[in-house]
């Protein structure tokens, strides 16, 4: 831990209390950083950008957890940690960009779950999350105000997946659903798994990295009852691996629930193939499977993390042939207007037809390979 973020969040704190509250992700929401003007307790930043920072909040809110605050190297001035969570006065400027570029609005099938793909559906349960990542792809939603559904909504969405027997695959999505109480968590997963061709259900939540207390024996004890679960979180950067987040990822696992993890590409956070490369390989040693890196979607007030096409590209074929398959996520864009997520691969497939494949080699070479053909 950062001792100096530590003096300046937990001084008001009784000792002999201090390490049991930090481990309470009660006390880590209540204790957030989320006021621009707290800022300058922190960071050198200069009046005129806490002017900006304070218009820029109006729009889009930040909120930090002590936890991820104290990730932060404050003397490093492009610390990946701050990146996402801090907020810039670049998040004003024009990138050419949308609220809701991937359509998620016109794929809402009743409010609060998307139907894109037939077998799979999305639950938005919040729009609270423990870290307001600056390269949130729902960050329009934030404008809204603090919002978890209801229990008329909630019903509303379990009677369309009831009514529509090809959904096998339930993703409880948000903002992040496990803010919310473990009971309310539990009443979700219970309906749910009422429903007979509901096979599976997934649980996308980034406080295995944002709040890692909040996967405390309660939560864990419950999740483990509604398997088959698999949970996706979002590691983006190697500073995020630590020992709470290994102990947080470790209980899941042994709760017999896999972790994925989804990260996006963002300039100056994890845009190299070192950076990409030592996080693949450290969420493996962790239990985590690396399944998507994103390009960074259009959406207003993200334009500034965002790289070239050809970046991720160009990490994914560095990586192949330099580290583990397992650690080499699948690279995606998320289609424009519901499109869904288009992979993107390099090119190893020169020239195809019914004798021979015309290959290209992770090593450069290219070689001819027979082509057995349908018999
Ligand atoms: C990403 C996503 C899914 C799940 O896609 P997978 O490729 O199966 O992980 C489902 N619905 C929506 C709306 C999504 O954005
Ligand atoms: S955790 Fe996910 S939903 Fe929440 S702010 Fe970050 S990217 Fe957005």
């Amino acid at each position: 831990m950062d001792t100096l973020i530590e003096e300046i969040l937990v001084k008001e704190d009784e000792p002999p209390g201090r390490l049991s509250e930090w481990n309470n992700w009660n006390w880590q929401l209540k204790n957030s950083v989320s006021e621009v003007s707290r800022l300058k307790e922190i960071f050198s930043f200069s009046d005129s950008e806490l002017e900006g920072l304070e218009k820029i909040t109006l729009k889009y809110p930040f909120a930090v957890t002590p936890y991820y605050l104290s990730l932060i190297s404050v003397n490093l001035p492009d610390d990946p940690i701050k990146k996402q969570c801090i907020p810039s006065i670049q998040e004003n400027d024009d990138f050419q960009t949308q609220d809701d570029p991937l359509g998620e609005e016109e794929d809402s099938v009743v409010p609060g779950l998307i139907h894109r793909y037939p077998d799979r559906a999305l639950i938005t349960l919040t729009d609270m999350c423990p870290v307001y990542c600056r390269h949130c792809t729902r960050k329009r939603e934030w404008k809204k105000g603090k919002w978890v559904r209801t229990e008329n909504e909630l019903k509303n969405i379990y009677d369309y997946l009831k009514d529509h027997k090809q959904i096998r695959d339930v993703i409880v999505s948000g903002g992040d659903p496990l803010l919310l109480s473990t009971h309310k968590i539990e009443g979700v997963l219970k309906n749910l798994r009422t429903i007979p061709h509901l096979e599976i259900i997934r649980i996308g939540t980034r406080c295995p990295v944002v709040l890692p207390q909040r996967i405390d024996d309660e939560l864990v004890a419950v999740l483990k009852k509604y398997r088959p679960l698999w949970l996706n979180t979002h590691f983006n950067h190697s500073n995020e691996i630590t020992e709470e987040s290994a102990r947080a990822c470790d209980k899941i696992l042994c709760a017999g629930i896999p972790i994925n993890n989804q990260s996006v590409l963002l300039k100056g956070v994890n845009d190299s193939v070192e950076a990409m490369k030592r996080l693949c390989e450290k969420l493996l040693t962790i239990g985590v499977r690396p399944y998507y890196l994103f390009q960074c979607d259009p959406v207003n007030g993200t334009g500034y993390l965002r790289t070239s096409i050809q970046k991720g590209l160009e990490i994914i074929k560095q990586m192949r042939g330099s580290t583990s398959g397992l650690a080499i996520p699948t690279f995606v864009i998320d289609g424009l207007s519901g499109q869904g997520k288009i992979p993107l691969q390099p090119n190893y497939l020169i020239d195809l037809n019914e004798d021979h494949a015309l290959l290209k080699g992770c090593r450069g070479g290219i070689f001819k390979y027979h082509n057995p053909g349908e018999k």
